[in-house]
């Protein structure tokens, strides 16, 4: 008799799965999920488990939306892909109209979107790519040839390929690479461990911490060099969830327009009303020359991004065809993802998402802090937006140090996905989970912690 291999086995047999390591694959296989409605996971045996982390921060409107479904069916049945270079289709420039509708407004004038162009690309990285060849090729030809340096806030994560991978300020990503990538100029940054939601209003939070003056120091000392500064705006979300504060993004900010350094905001994570705005920067005010978008794009349905570039910068590109921006992807633009993003713009529309996000966020904020009372386990916790991070205390976690790991698999076992960032747990749900199911999300994880950390 032949045995059926089962999925795990076959999975087991040619699955490389990414950040995992060989060692746990035995303790914790990957586990089949067979399908997904709102912010639940279905698993092969019939299991329900909540998606606490939006899979991987992409999910806004909770999986397999009606109307994104519906989009995507009918454009894969009427136009599925064309080349970008030479062609265009009228998902891509629908969607690029929009998001330069939506962008962030010139500062001080409310009535103008301070950006012109959308480069489209088709991940994360790429968008980063994108925004760091733009940013030196302009520069090249502006006759600025020695402003061809980048600078990065510590702790920061930027994507994984090596120009990425270069402007990571967190060395957990950087050091097994470290030969391959140009070095970047990294500056400190604070971590406000007990940030509010609220705080998001004040426009100095952050701004009198030792490191803003650090930071700019280096800013001005490393000026003659720096072609840009990339930032995630709010929040660090792959580093331990940080938020430095307004003040401070505003702070850096205003010292790279002062200096002539080009500002990148990295708001993969952060944009479509992870913060409770459109995008991170509204709450500083911000119109960095280039904003690079993702995750959230295509509602977190299909591989998507785009790079935002601010009007008149393309003027630097104009002229002989040796000064164009010679960069391309096979799937620039895919009309399906394209129809994907445009189809959840929609539904920001149609079912008022932002405003409906801010009762949940305030809903999320009274949960955090019941949570953090409820055990001693918990040292700080912070919001900002649709985003709860709980700092644990590591020292009572398990004795193998795999603290994560455990917290991970107890949620899991209570039908509850939670990954968190070693010691740091957090929620980062889709924006469309209930109050219910939100303190379902609270109750398990308070759950978790007594049983991890006693
Ligand atoms: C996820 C992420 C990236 C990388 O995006 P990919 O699509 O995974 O390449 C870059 N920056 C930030 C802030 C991210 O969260």
């Amino acid at each position: 008799m032949t045995h059926e291999p089962s999925l795990r086995e076959r999975d087991a047999a040619a699955i490389w799965h990414p950040a995992t390591h060989f060692a746990d694959l035995e303790r914790v296989p990957p586990l089949p999920i067979v399908a997904a409605q709102g912010v639940w996971l279905r698993d092969a045996s019939g299991r329900e488990i909540l998606d606490g982390i939006g899979s991987w921060w992409t999910s806004v409107h909770g999986h397999c939306h009606p109307h994104i479904a519906a989009a995507i069916a009918r454009q894969a049945a009427t136009l599925d892909h064309v080349m970008f270079a030479g062609f265009t289709h009228e998902p891509a420039v629908a969607l690029a109209e929009r998001l330069l509708a939506l962008a962030p407004r010139e500062p001080g004038q409310p009535g103008a979107s301070a950006y012109g162009k959308v480069f489209f690309s088709d991940c994360g990285s790429a968008s980063i790519e994108v925004a760091l060849k733009l940013a030196f090729q302009s520069r090249l030809q502006r006759g600025q040839p020695h402003k061809r340096r980048f600078a990065t806030l510590a702790n920061s994560y930027h994507g994984e390929t090596l120009g990425a991978l270069a402007v990571c300020g967190s060395a957990t990503w950087r050091e097994p690479f470290g030969p391959l990538l140009r070095e970047s100029i990294v500056l400190p940054c604070p971590a406000l461990p007990e940030h509010r939601h609220a705080w998001l209003d004040d426009p100095d939070a952050g701004a009198a911490a030792p490191e803003t003056a650090q930071a700019i120091a280096l800013l001005e000392a490393h000026a003659d060099e720096l072609a840009a500064l990339i930032v995630e705006p709010i929040i660090q979300c792959a580093g331990k969830m940080r938020m430095p504060g307004v003040g401070y993004l505003r702070s850096i900010a205003q010292a790279c327009r002062r200096l002539d350094i080009q500002l990148i905001a990295d708001e993969i994570a952060v944009a479509f009303g992870r913060t409770g705005r459109m995008f991170a920067c509204e709450w500083a005010e911000l119109a960095p020359e280039l904003v690079c978008l993702s995750k959230g794009l295509s509602g977190g349905t299909l591989p998507l991004a785009a790079t935002l570039i601010r009007r008149g910068f393309e003027h630097d590109f104009a002229g002989e065809p040796s000064r164009s921006f010679m960069h391309s992807h096979s799937f620039t633009a895919n009309p399906i993802a394209c129809a994907a993003g445009l189809a959840s713009l929609e539904l920001f529309e149609q079912e008022a998402v932002l405003a409906r996000t801010s009762s949940t966020i305030a809903r999320l904020g009274t949960l955090a802090a019941a949570l953090a009372a409820d055990s001693d386990a918990v040292l700080a916790h912070r919001q900002a937006g649709m985003v709860v991070a709980f700092d644990l205390d590591a020292r009572r976690g398990p004795s193998d140090g795999r603290l994560s790991l455990a917290l991970r698999s107890a949620a899991l076992e209570r039908g509850v996905l939670v990954r968190p960032l070693h010691d740091t747990l957090y929620w980062m749900p889709a924006l469309s989970i209930t109050a219910h199911e939100l303190e379902h999300l609270a109750e398990v994880s308070a759950a978790v912690v007594h049983e991890v950390l006693g």
